[in-house]
């Protein structure tokens, strides 16, 4: 399931490290960018917008940040 957020892309991207990524549709050939924030379980993650043709064709980027993943990474820092 995901989760659309009502948050600025860009600092979400700066949150969780996510490349904001551009490209032309292979469709009908218009600029896509992905800059709406979402979420999912363990992930988050930046999309582009359904510009009419349709899910297929949104860009996803996503990258890993589950709950085991972030205490692995406090304890290392509790550690050091
Ligand atoms: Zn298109």
């Amino acid at each position: 399931m995901i989760f659309p957020l009502e948050q600025d892309y860009l600092s979400w991207s700066e949150k969780y490290n996510i490349r904001i990524k551009t490209a032309k549709c292979p469709k009908c050939g218009v600029d896509i960018i992905t800059n709406i924030p979402f979420a999912i379980k363990g992930y988050r993650g930046l999309k582009s917008d359904d510009h009419g043709c349709g899910e297929k064709y949104t860009r996803k980027v996503i990258v890993p940040t589950s709950k085991d993943e972030k205490e692995f990474w406090s304890k290392i820092a509790g550690a050091m």
